[in-house]
């Protein structure tokens, strides 16, 4: 083959790579439009533009022209020839067009149709707390995911094949060993946490706080943590979400509830620290479809590291909290030692979503235990509601009372979105993990935090991982990162030391 030949081919290639993106980002803007205060009467109308679109960019995405090109670029002496970015490019879109073309054009549409019934009518039955009637539809959904598994091939167990969508090469082995350890440490942790008698106050937290003021805070704190508006903005929506169209169009939104002052706060925190994941990919990567995260739990480990091991810690309050108090004149007056005990509460709840950050991760490991027994042991989905419940008992000592708060609560299997949900807990451990490697290369990290100095962490994380975008796989960004790979005893040891002090044990 000429070189003649192979520069024309790399150029087609990302042609048509650069319309899937364009795609993507136009379906982004469409969706972000959408959620965030679009007409009501334009719904109907923009959901077929949607259809369209999408339409469009799975033809273009599974067309048998892009399967030549990718084959002539596969060639060993064509791949080893091409840069790094470029042959990344090839491996990541020939992964793409394989699990695609697998699935035949019908079935796929017959899914779509499917899986958009099941989550309306999850809907419903979350709300009448009627599981028998969404029984039919998720056994459908569960039906099609099989299906799906069998056209692209088990990997090492059949729940496998479903992780890697979210965390390529993360498999069923690596999150029994990281999940056991967890498990094995958080429940007599989370046993002790109840039994202590330092139980925080959290009376001041429900009051009524001006929604204004909390806008303002939530925009004063977004400039700290190093977000940047010139290529970014938050806005409002029912659920929180962070979109990134490119590096230069970060979106945003959160959601002020009047009776409390730290949910939208805490929310903006998290959607920042995916919005700057998002805004720090280097400019090479622009125009590709390697320009995004890497995955959904590196995604996740952001976004909770700000949230959880930045915003709720001890050091960013001491800084803080002056300044939040002077938005709500005479409203806060307890120390402000009170005032960081009283965000750090553990207490086992039913609602997975409202969960600290201790008891979050069994939620996780429960539903994680249940998709591997759907999908590896064949459990139906008339089994889940007493599955669910026990767990629920042996994990959290507390038994939902419906279905509704407890087998029905997530949206996620309604969808036909199994193995997701350990994403979720992959942030918390790789955001302990990567903040252990933070202290010890910045050794004045946490003065920096008190002082309001935030940027050098952000451009710390912006250097290491955000800037490689989809260039590096979550274990090589692990492994390089903090020189070992995933190991769970970095979040249990943070817990811990969190928690031993708030509840003096
Ligand atoms: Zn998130």
């Amino acid at each position: 083959m000429g070189t003649n030949h192979t520069t024309n081919t790399l150029q087609s290639f990302l042609d048509v790579n650069r319309q899937i993106k364009s795609y993507e980002e136009a379906l982004g803007v469409l969706y972000w439009d959408l959620r965030t205060g679009a007409p009501r009467k334009g719904m109907d109308t923009r959901s077929e533009v949607i259809g369209v679109l999408s339409g469009e960019m799975f033809k273009l995405s599974t067309s048998p022209q892009l399967g030549d090109l990718l084959s002539e670029l596969e060639q060993p002496e064509v791949l080893s020839g091409l840069s790094e970015i470029h042959s990344k490019l090839v491996t990541e879109t020939r992964k793409d067009y394989d699990r695609s073309v697998k699935i035949p054009p019908k079935l796929y549409q017959e899914y779509v149709v499917i899986s958009s019934q099941s989550e309306s009518k999850w809907e419903e039955a979350k709300a009448q707390n009627d599981y028998a009637g969404f029984q039919p539809y998720l056994e459908k959904v569960i039906s099609y995911t099989n299906q799906f598994i069998d056209l692209w091939g088990a990997k090492a167990t059949r729940y496998d094949t479903l992780l890697d969508q979210y965390e390529p090469g993360m498999t069923t082995a690596e999150l029994d060993r990281v999940f056991g350890g967890l498990r094995e440490q958080l429940v007599p942790l989370a046993a002790a946490i109840a039994a202590s008698p330092h139980q925080p106050d959290t009376s001041f937290l429900r009051q009524s706080y001006d929604k204004g003021a909390q806008k303002q805070f939530s925009l004063f704190i977004l400039k700290q943590l190093g977000f940047n508006f010139d290529a970014g903005r938050l806005d409002e929506s029912v659920h929180p979400f962070a979109t990134g169209l490119s590096p230069g169009d970060v979106r945003i939104t959160t959601r002020y509830l009047e009776d409390d002052v730290t949910s939208a706060l805490f929310g903006t925190i998290h959607e920042c620290g995916h919005g700057m994941y998002e805004q720090n990919i280097m400019g090479e990567l622009i125009g590709t479809t390697l320009c995004q995260g890497t995955s959904m739990g590196i995604h996740e480990s952001q976004s909770r590291f700000w949230e959880n091991v930045i915003g709720r810690s001890r050091p960013f309050w001491e800084r803080y909290y002056g300044d939040l108090q002077k938005h709500f004149p005479g409203q806060l007056n307890v120390s402000v030692d009170e005032f960081y005990r009283g965000n750090n509460v553990v207490q086992p709840s039913l609602i997975r979503i409202e969960a600290d950050e201790l008891t979050y991760n069994l939620h996780i490991i429960i539903r994680y235990e249940m998709e591997k027994l759907i999908f590896n042991e064949g459990a139906k989905a008339s089994d889940l509601p007493a599955l669910w419940n026990d767990k629920y008992k042996e994990y959290l000592g507390i038994t939902p009372s419906t279905d509704a708060e407890g087998v029905l609560q997530d949206v996620h299997w309604s969808g036909g979105a199994f193995g997701y949900f350990p994403s979720y807990s992959l942030g918390n451990m790789y955001a302990a993990q990567m903040a252990d490697t933070m202290e010890r290369e910045l050794p004045n990290m946490w003065g920096s935090v008190a002082d309001g100095q935030l940027l050098p962490l952000r451009d710390w994380l912006a250097e290491r991982i955000y800037k490689y975008g989809k260039l590096r796989t979550p274990s090589e960004l692990i492994q390089s990162v903090t020189g070992k790979p995933l190991d769970p005893q970095h979040l249990v040891t943070y817990l811990e030391r969190k928690y031993k002090d708030i509840y003096k044990l």
